[in-house]
This record gives C-alpha cells, structure tokens and sequence, in this order.
C-alpha cells in the first residue's frame, strides 16, 4: 500500500541561508538529483521566502521543487511582514509548510490558523504540508496520540483529499535534537493518523504522511521503511546536500 503513494522528501531550510551558500546548496542538490535520475519520488527544497526564486531558477532542469515555510491566509492587503500563498505561488513555490511547531511556538499559531493557511494554498494552487506533533511533556504523559487527533481535527480543512494534502508528524521533541521516536513508536503514531484522516478524509489511504525530527543520511532507511511514512520533512539535514540526498536516496 505504502508504495502507491510517491514518497515525497522535503527540506526546510528554516531561517537559513544568504544568495551565495543557498545557491551553493541548490546547485548541489540539482546536480545530485539529476544524476540520480529518480522517477519514483518527489524532492522539495523550501528556503526562506527572499531565495525562492533563485533557488527555483537553480532547480530548473532537475526537477525539485520548491516550497514555502509558512503563508498567511488572506491573499493580499495590510499585513506587514506576511507573505500570502499567492506570493510563493508567484514565486514558483508549489508547496508550503503550515503550522509547523516552530510558527505553532514562536508565533502562537493555533489549529484554526494552520487550517486557514492550508485552504489559503489550495486557493493559491499550492499543496499545504500540515504539520502536528506533540511535546515532550505530552509523550509522558501518554496523551501523544490524543494531541495527534485534536491537532488533526483542528488543522485539516473539511474538504481535505489525498491529492490537496500532506500531513508531517513532527515529534516536537525530536526537532534538532537528534532525539527520534523508535520505528514502532513511528508506526503507531501514522498508524493513528491515518485511522483519523479516515473519518475526515474520503480517500485516507492515499494521503502522504511524512516523518519530520531528527532525519539524517543514517536513520532514514529505517524510518522511511515504516509501512505508513511516505516520506520525510528535514530541517538540518537538509542544509548539508550529500546527507539530504542520501535521505532521497533511502526513500
Ligand atoms: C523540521 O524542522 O521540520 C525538522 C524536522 O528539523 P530537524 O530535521 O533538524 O529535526
């Protein structure tokens, strides 16, 4: 089952990367992925907003994408500092990242505001990456996959298809730490996600559920061989080109 969902591997640069190194890492991610010739999976690379276009420029020919971090959910008008999914779409972006836990934290982003800013993408022709995942606090207190669902409930649009949405379980504990949760811990967290995707999702069994925390070059065999993890979403790693294509590669 797992396989007739296309793995897809994205990278999230974060606030990371100034012209000259970016283009550096782009240009090396390019090459690797041409030379590797994959048809069987997706790549994605989403840098900071003022570097997508060059990136996406440093793309062509390659076939990676190129994505957003984070949109507001209006279009356009007076919000200083924001950027609208028509603004990354417009920049070549085909894919965005919402509510990832660092914007959930830093920003106070809440599961009605993620769900807002994944209808903004599918307004804006954009595929939203909604991210959830629970605290260290959360996990001990046995309550993660509880906070999986309310997060699931609140954040996916009610009429979310496998073909509009990808969903990335980021443990928050194991985001740059170089903490993972164990492959069976893995398991029945997507396990858990699919099973309430079902209730809300008509084709459930066809929507990407990504593993993000802590990815690199040496576990992404074993964790992306989790019967329901079709890919991974990479913070660290995914700065250093050799250690994010060999997580493509173990896709
Ligand atoms: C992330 O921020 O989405 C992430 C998974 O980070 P890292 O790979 O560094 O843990």
């Amino acid at each position: 089952m797992a396989r007739s969902r296309q793995p897809l591997i994205a990278g999230n640069w974060k606030m990371n990367g100034l012209r000259a190194d970016a283009l550096a890492l782009a240009t090396a991610v390019a090459e690797g992925v041409k030379r590797a010739g994959w048809t069987d999976r997706e790549i994605l690379v989403c840098p900071p907003a003022t570097l997508l276009m060059a990136v996406a420029e440093a793309m062509k020919g390659s076939g990676v994408l190129v994505g957003g971090q984070n949109c507001h959910a209006d279009a356009s008008g007076a919000h200083t500092g924001d950027i609208s999914a028509e603004m990354l779409r417009d920049a070549s972006a085909s894919h965005v990242i919402v509510g990832h836990s660092e914007r959930r934290t830093d920003c106070g982003e809440t599961d009605a505001a993620v769900r807002a800013k994944a209808e903004a993408a599918w307004r804006a022709g954009l595929l939203p990456i909604v991210c959830i995942g629970e605290t260290l606090a959360e996990r001990e207190a046995g309550r993660t996959l509880q906070v999986l669902e309310t997060q699931i409930k609140g954040s996916v649009p009610a009429a979310a298809t496998a073909a509009k949405l990808v969903v990335a379980y980021e443990p928050v504990w194991a985001i740059g730490t170089g903490k993972t949760p164990t492959v069976a811990e893995v398991a029945a967290a997507h396990a858990h996600i699919r099973k309430v995707l079902s209730g809300l999702v008509p084709d459930a069994d066809a929507v990407r559920l990504l593993y993000g925390g802590s990815v690199k070059g040496s576990n992404a065999g074993e964790l992306l061989a989790v019967g329901d993890v079709d890919g991974a979403l990479i913070g660290g790693a995914s700065l250093k080109a050799d250690e994010f294509l060999a997580i493509a590669k173990a896709a």
